[in-house]
């Protein structure tokens, strides 16, 4: 399927490797010119180079935290204009209710609400001008259904969620587009991370807690950030026109919903 979107520019946040890395190469695979970020400079210009030689785009690197202000104002003035924003950053860490001080929940808020809100701040009025443009946050399953282990996450996310859902609304109108993403357990870094939690936490092998983990999803495996990028592909395109204010859950089915 053509997704309509070759030509545009777009930037993809946390994209050196997972989930952002698999939506900037199916932003990529449809022809959209990119700006990606991540912290570690080596991995970040390593991964550029090797999207644009595959695809045959223009990616440009930007090492930087995306959760400051520099971090921010570094990576939008390498970007410019964009026509798509993927925003990502990485997941808070696991813990307990009761230990989490203020400075935590901070923290959390800055990676995972401030930081997508400021950036749609800064690119959203443009696309609203030229009358076209996506937004896709990577949030987490955690929005459905809490992971309680998670709480940062959790609360941060609903932040975002509910921010979300009033402004894309407002902006619709104008030809923008602004989605959430819920990824359920996908094979990455993180996933890794959490698996060697349950391993410590219960002292049991990497490979039970894989198991373990694995069992709980009706699609019996763990999602690839190649379909967590597709899906995304399709949100930044044409066809997504009419997708307003969504919070699509890739889980596998995990997450026990009716609607
Ligand atoms: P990952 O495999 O660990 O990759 C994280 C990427 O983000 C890396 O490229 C990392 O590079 C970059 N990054 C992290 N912090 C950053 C920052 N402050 N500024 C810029 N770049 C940053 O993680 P993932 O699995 O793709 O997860 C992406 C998001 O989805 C996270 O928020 C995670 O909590 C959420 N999520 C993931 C899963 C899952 O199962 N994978 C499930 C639910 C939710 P550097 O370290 O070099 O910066």
């Amino acid at each position: 399927m053509d997704l309509g979107i070759r030509g545009k520019r777009g930037l993809v946040c946390a994209a050196s490797k997972g989930l952002g890395r698999g939506c900037a190469e199916a932003l990529a695979a449809a022809g959209v010119d990119l700006v990606i970020n991540s912290r570690t400079e080596a991995d970040i210009v390593r991964t550029a180079e090797e999207i644009a030689a595959r695809h045959g785009v223009a990616v440009t690197p930007v090492a930087a935290d995306i959760t400051t202000e520099a971090g921010r104002a570094a990576v939008l003035d390498a970007l410019g204009q964009a026509d798509i924003l993927v925003t990502n950053a990485g997941g808070p860490p696991p813990g307990n209710w009761q230990d989490w001080s203020r400075d935590d929940f901070i923290r959390a808020l800055d990676a995972n609400m401030l930081s997508a809100v400021a950036l749609m701040q800064a690119l959203v009025p443009g696309m609203m001008e030229r009358g076209w443009g996506r937004v896709v946050n990577i949030t987490s399953q955690s929005v459905r259904a809490p992971i309680p282990v998670l709480g940062l996450s959790n609360s941060a996310r609903a932040g975002l969620t509910g921010f979300v859902a009033g402004m894309s609304r407002q902006v619709a109108r104008h030809g923008v587009n602004v989605n959430n993403l819920l990824p359920g357990i996908h094979a990455t870094d993180r996933a890794d991370g959490l698996d060697r939690g349950v391993s410590q936490a219960q002292g049991i092998s990497m490979d039970e807690a894989r198991a373990q983990r694995k069992a709980t999803i009706p699609a019996g495996a763990y999602g690839t950030a190649e379909d967590f990028g597709a899906t995304c592909a399709f949100l930044c395109s044409q066809h997504a026109r009419f997708i307003v204010g969504q919070n699509i859950l890739l889980d596998g089915g995990a997450t026990n919903l009716t609607i």
